[in-house]
């Protein structure tokens, strides 16, 4: 009955076969963590910290931070907890950090170029994480937005390392990033695909501008065909490779990502349940061989119709 159903334990996710896809949520503000846990939330995939200081003229002291990652970071022991460095510029510009004049902001000081050019606003951040860590008993995971380069991507993880972060990793969300995968993840611990602005820049469309919200759909199998570099990156050099975009939410698209070589999802975490009972209908040899009908379609339609077709026998 309903009760008994709502109060039966939620399973990890995983395909039919048993194979592991954690599935983890995607997070802005500490607050909404305990609902995440009670959605099945195996851990976080994505902690945008740059959401808690939208609204602050100065830079949030150590002392702030270190609050909120502990507040975060105690309600996940044991678990797994990915927090992305501030992510500044473009949609979510910070007064302390960016500068309001660029005439093309998704182009310009954002992500990982605006805090080297304030590095101690990182340091200062990576000073509260290492705090936070220290007194808590998760598995934090750090990673830096908007990497373009394998110099970024190096020069992040040795500035982690230097405040004790045992796990550093890179959002791959530039196409420059995708395609040399292999040569990101030698320098870094792992690999977070954000879906949203992979697709933004692969199809050179505005994510925020409704009259090109046609080119922003992550089953263009141009994006699919970068996640598939970096899927085989991860599996080559034995790195994991996350996804942390709003494309891990569409459950047929979750399994064509599995395919494509992910190892984790993470998503709003009221997405967890669907995508929990889609993954479980599948074993992975079928995740590949949906993800390989996508991959041959040549628009995002033909992906999802393929991925469809390919799904149904078993559905
Ligand atoms: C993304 O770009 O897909 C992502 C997860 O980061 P954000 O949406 O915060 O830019
Ligand atoms: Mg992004």
């Amino acid at each position: 009955d309903r009760a008994e159903a709502a109060s039966a334990p939620i399973t990890d996710g995983a395909l039919s076969d048993g194979t592991p896809v954690p599935l983890l949520a995607n997070l802005g503000n500490p607050a909404g963590a305990a609902d995440a846990v009670a959605l099945g939330a195996e851990g976080v995939g994505l902690f945008r910290t740059e959401f808690l200081f939208l609204s602050s003229s100065q830079a949030p002291t150590v002392e702030e931070q270190r609050a909120s990652y502990t507040e975060l970071l105690e309600a996940f022991p044991g678990k797994k907890v990915v927090v992305r460095v501030l992510d500044a510029g473009a949609d979510k510009p910070l007064a302390f950090l960016n500068d309001s004049h660029e005439e093309n902001p998704a182009l310009g000081v954002r992500g990982i170029r605006a805090l080297r050019a304030s590095e101690d606003i990182l340091r200062e951040q990576l000073t509260a994480l290492a705090q936070a860590d220290a007194a808590t008993a998760a598995d934090l995971w750090v990673m830096a937005p908007m990497v373009a380069t394998v110099e970024e991507a190096s020069y992040f993880t040795e500035i982690a390392r230097d405040y004790g972060i045992k796990t550093a990793g890179v959002m791959v969300e530039v196409p420059a990033t995708a395609l040399l995968a292999d040569r990101v993840l030698a320098v870094s611990d792992f690999a977070s695909i954000g879906t949203n602005d992979l697709t933004q820049y692969t199809m050179a469309a505005d994510r925020l501008l409704g009259s090109t919200a046609g080119f922003q759909d992550p089953w263009h199998p141009a994006v699919l065909r970068l996640i598939r570099e970096v899927g085989t990156a991860g599996q080559t050099t034995g790195k994991p490779v996350g996804i942390c975009g709003e494309a891990a939410a569409d459950p047929l698209l979750a399994v064509v990502l599995v395919g494509l070589g992910a190892t984790s999802l993470s998503m709003a975490p009221t997405a967890l349940a669907d995508v929990r009972a889609t993954l479980l209908q599948y074993n992975f040899d079928d995740a590949r061989a949906i993800a390989e009908a996508a991959l041959t379609a040549d628009s995002a339609d033909g992906a999802r119709i393929a991925a469809q077709q390919a799904a149904a026998p078993k559905k």
